[in-house]
Protein backbone atom coordinates (compact mmCIF):
# COMPACT_ATOMS: atom_id res chain seq x y z
CA UNK A 1 0.00 0.00 0.00
CA UNK A 2 1.47 3.25 -0.83
CA UNK A 3 -0.12 6.11 0.72
CA UNK A 4 0.77 10.18 1.53
CA UNK A 5 -0.59 11.61 4.56
CA UNK A 6 -1.41 15.21 4.46
CA UNK A 7 -1.90 17.86 7.17
CA UNK A 8 -1.25 20.98 8.69
CA UNK A 9 1.46 20.66 11.63
CA UNK A 10 -0.02 19.10 14.46
CA UNK A 11 -2.45 17.38 12.78
CA UNK A 12 -1.46 14.08 14.38
CA UNK A 13 -0.04 12.78 10.58
CA UNK A 14 2.80 11.58 12.75
CA UNK A 15 1.00 9.33 15.73
CA UNK A 16 -1.47 8.43 12.77
CA UNK A 17 1.17 7.05 10.12
CA UNK A 18 3.33 5.12 13.01
CA UNK A 19 -0.11 3.39 14.00
CA UNK A 20 -0.68 2.53 10.13
CA UNK A 21 2.41 1.66 9.92
CA UNK A 22 2.38 -0.52 12.67
CA UNK A 23 -0.96 -2.32 11.41
CA UNK A 24 0.16 -2.33 7.86
CA UNK A 25 3.56 -3.57 8.18
CA UNK A 26 5.13 -0.70 6.00
CA UNK A 27 7.85 1.86 6.64
CA UNK A 28 6.50 5.08 8.01
CA UNK A 29 9.02 7.99 6.04
CA UNK A 30 8.65 10.86 8.12
CA UNK A 31 10.82 13.66 6.21
CA UNK A 32 10.64 15.90 9.09
CA UNK A 33 11.94 12.63 11.46
CA UNK A 34 14.83 12.00 8.88
CA UNK A 35 15.96 15.67 8.59
CA UNK A 36 16.01 15.82 13.07
CA UNK A 37 18.53 12.83 12.69
CA UNK A 38 20.53 13.90 10.29
CA UNK A 39 20.57 17.29 12.64
CA UNK A 40 23.13 14.55 14.58
CA UNK A 41 25.88 14.57 12.06
CA UNK A 42 27.71 17.45 12.97
CA UNK A 43 28.03 17.68 9.25
CA UNK A 44 27.88 21.71 6.78
CA UNK A 45 24.46 20.17 5.38
CA UNK A 46 23.14 19.10 10.00
CA UNK A 47 24.05 23.02 10.60
CA UNK A 48 21.98 24.25 7.44
CA UNK A 49 19.25 22.03 8.69
CA UNK A 50 19.14 23.18 12.21
CA UNK A 51 19.01 26.73 10.84
CA UNK A 52 16.02 26.28 8.57
CA UNK A 53 14.23 24.04 10.68
CA UNK A 54 14.32 25.87 13.71
CA UNK A 55 13.05 28.87 11.97
CA UNK A 56 9.63 27.03 10.50
CA UNK A 57 11.18 27.09 7.10
CA UNK A 58 11.11 24.41 4.48
CA UNK A 59 14.76 22.47 3.59
CA UNK A 60 15.29 22.99 -0.04
CA UNK A 61 13.74 20.76 -2.45
CA UNK A 62 17.11 18.96 -4.02
CA UNK A 63 17.91 17.57 -0.57
CA UNK A 64 14.48 16.23 -0.11
CA UNK A 65 13.64 15.01 -3.17
CA UNK A 66 17.18 13.15 -3.07
CA UNK A 67 16.36 12.06 0.70
CA UNK A 68 12.87 10.57 -0.47
CA UNK A 69 13.50 9.00 -3.79
CA UNK A 70 16.70 6.86 -2.21
CA UNK A 71 14.43 5.96 0.89
CA UNK A 72 11.27 4.58 -2.17
CA UNK A 73 13.66 2.58 -3.48
CA UNK A 74 15.22 0.51 -0.82
CA UNK A 75 13.52 -3.02 -0.25
CA UNK A 76 12.07 -1.77 2.91
CA UNK A 77 9.69 0.23 0.54
CA UNK A 78 8.74 -2.50 -1.55
CA UNK A 79 5.68 -3.42 0.07
CA UNK A 80 4.61 0.26 0.16
CA UNK A 81 5.09 2.83 2.07
CA UNK A 82 3.29 6.00 3.89
CA UNK A 83 4.48 9.18 3.09
CA UNK A 84 4.16 11.95 6.10
CA UNK A 85 5.48 15.27 5.06
CA UNK A 86 6.23 15.14 1.50
CA UNK A 87 5.25 15.98 -1.40
CA UNK A 88 5.50 19.79 0.28
CA UNK A 89 6.19 21.80 -2.43
CA UNK A 90 5.38 22.06 -6.31
CA UNK A 91 8.54 21.20 -7.05
CA UNK A 92 8.57 17.99 -4.76
CA UNK A 93 5.47 17.17 -6.40
CA UNK A 94 6.68 17.01 -9.65
CA UNK A 95 9.72 15.41 -8.48
CA UNK A 96 7.31 12.43 -6.95
CA UNK A 97 5.04 12.07 -9.88
CA UNK A 98 7.66 11.57 -12.14
CA UNK A 99 9.63 9.34 -9.93
CA UNK A 100 6.88 7.41 -9.06
CA UNK A 101 5.82 6.75 -12.64
CA UNK A 102 9.28 6.03 -13.75
CA UNK A 103 9.07 3.25 -11.82
CA UNK A 104 5.72 2.04 -12.06
CA UNK A 105 4.28 2.54 -8.62
CA UNK A 106 1.06 4.10 -8.24
CA UNK A 107 -0.64 5.24 -5.24
CA UNK A 108 -3.28 3.72 -3.36
CA UNK A 109 -4.03 6.68 -1.05
CA UNK A 110 -3.80 10.22 -0.23
CA UNK A 111 -5.41 11.29 3.29
CA UNK A 112 -5.63 15.04 4.22
CA UNK A 113 -6.21 15.73 8.11
CA UNK A 114 -7.79 19.01 8.09
CA UNK A 115 -8.21 21.10 11.14
CA UNK A 116 -8.03 24.99 11.72
CA UNK A 117 -5.41 27.07 12.56
CA UNK A 118 -6.39 27.64 16.28
CA UNK A 119 -6.14 24.34 16.77
CA UNK A 120 -2.94 23.62 14.91
CA UNK A 121 -1.60 26.14 17.78
CA UNK A 122 -3.17 24.88 20.44
CA UNK A 123 -1.95 21.53 19.68
CA UNK A 124 1.60 22.48 18.81
CA UNK A 125 1.71 24.38 22.25
CA UNK A 126 0.87 21.95 23.98
CA UNK A 127 3.80 19.51 21.99
CA UNK A 128 6.20 21.92 22.59
CA UNK A 129 6.05 21.36 26.45
CA UNK A 130 6.31 17.57 26.38
CA UNK A 131 8.71 16.68 23.45
CA UNK A 132 10.66 19.91 23.60
CA UNK A 133 10.96 20.69 19.86
CA UNK A 134 13.01 23.31 19.07
CA UNK A 135 10.52 24.69 16.11
CA UNK A 136 7.40 24.37 19.13
CA UNK A 137 7.15 28.30 20.02
CA UNK A 138 5.01 30.62 18.91
CA UNK A 139 6.42 32.57 16.29
CA UNK A 140 7.84 29.24 14.43
CA UNK A 141 4.31 27.86 14.52
CA UNK A 142 2.89 30.42 12.91
CA UNK A 143 6.20 30.54 10.33
CA UNK A 144 4.94 26.55 10.00
CA UNK A 145 1.03 27.56 9.26
CA UNK A 146 1.42 29.99 7.11
CA UNK A 147 4.07 27.60 5.46
CA UNK A 148 1.84 25.29 4.85
CA UNK A 149 -0.93 27.37 3.70
CA UNK A 150 1.05 28.69 1.63
CA UNK A 151 2.90 26.08 -0.31
CA UNK A 152 1.97 22.96 1.02
CA UNK A 153 -1.83 23.41 0.83
CA UNK A 154 -2.18 23.86 -3.15
CA UNK A 155 -0.26 20.90 -3.16
CA UNK A 156 -2.95 18.75 -1.30
CA UNK A 157 -4.82 20.51 -3.53
CA UNK A 158 -3.57 19.03 -6.79
CA UNK A 159 -4.71 15.51 -5.35
CA UNK A 160 -7.79 16.34 -4.28
CA UNK A 161 -8.11 17.16 -8.22
CA UNK A 162 -5.99 14.52 -10.13
CA UNK A 163 -6.58 11.23 -7.45
CA UNK A 164 -10.45 11.64 -6.54
CA UNK A 165 -10.88 8.25 -6.17
CA UNK A 166 -7.99 8.00 -3.57
CA UNK A 167 -8.25 11.22 -2.23
CA UNK A 168 -9.92 11.33 1.58
CA UNK A 169 -10.74 14.11 3.94
CA UNK A 170 -10.11 13.45 7.69
CA UNK A 171 -11.71 15.46 10.66
CA UNK A 172 -8.33 15.89 13.13
CA UNK A 173 -10.39 17.65 15.23
CA UNK A 174 -11.55 14.27 16.56
CA UNK A 175 -9.65 11.96 19.31
CA UNK A 176 -6.86 10.09 18.17
CA UNK A 177 -8.53 6.86 18.12
CA UNK A 178 -11.14 8.18 16.50
CA UNK A 179 -9.42 9.47 13.86
CA UNK A 180 -7.40 6.35 13.49
CA UNK A 181 -11.06 4.26 13.30
CA UNK A 182 -11.82 6.95 10.34
CA UNK A 183 -8.95 6.41 8.40
CA UNK A 184 -8.90 2.46 8.79
CA UNK A 185 -12.37 2.18 7.80
CA UNK A 186 -11.39 4.36 4.35
CA UNK A 187 -8.01 1.81 3.61
CA UNK A 188 -9.82 -1.26 4.70
CA UNK A 189 -12.64 -0.37 1.69
P1 LIG B 1 7.67 18.01 10.24
O1 LIG B 1 8.15 17.12 11.32
O2 LIG B 1 7.07 17.25 9.07
O3 LIG B 1 6.74 19.09 10.73
O4 LIG B 1 8.96 18.75 9.64
C1 LIG B 1 9.78 19.55 10.45
C2 LIG B 1 10.60 20.49 9.59
O5 LIG B 1 11.42 19.72 8.70
C3 LIG B 1 9.80 21.39 8.67
O6 LIG B 1 9.34 22.56 9.32
C4 LIG B 1 10.82 21.71 7.58
O7 LIG B 1 11.77 22.65 8.02
C5 LIG B 1 11.53 20.37 7.43
N1 LIG B 1 10.87 19.51 6.41
C6 LIG B 1 10.24 18.32 6.62
N2 LIG B 1 9.75 17.83 5.48
C7 LIG B 1 10.08 18.73 4.52
C8 LIG B 1 9.84 18.80 3.11
N3 LIG B 1 9.17 17.84 2.46
N4 LIG B 1 10.33 19.87 2.46
C9 LIG B 1 11.03 20.83 3.08
N5 LIG B 1 11.27 20.85 4.39
C10 LIG B 1 10.82 19.80 5.11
Amino acid sequence: MRCILFGPPGAGKGTQANLLSTFFKIPHLSTGEILRLKQNDNDNLSKILKEIMSSGKLVSDDVLNKIVSEKLLTAECSEGFILDGYPRTSNQLYHLESFLKNNNFSLNFVLNIKLSDKVVERRIIHRSKTENREDDNIEVIRTRIKTYNFETRPISEYYREKYQNIFFEIDGEQEIAKIQSDILKILKK
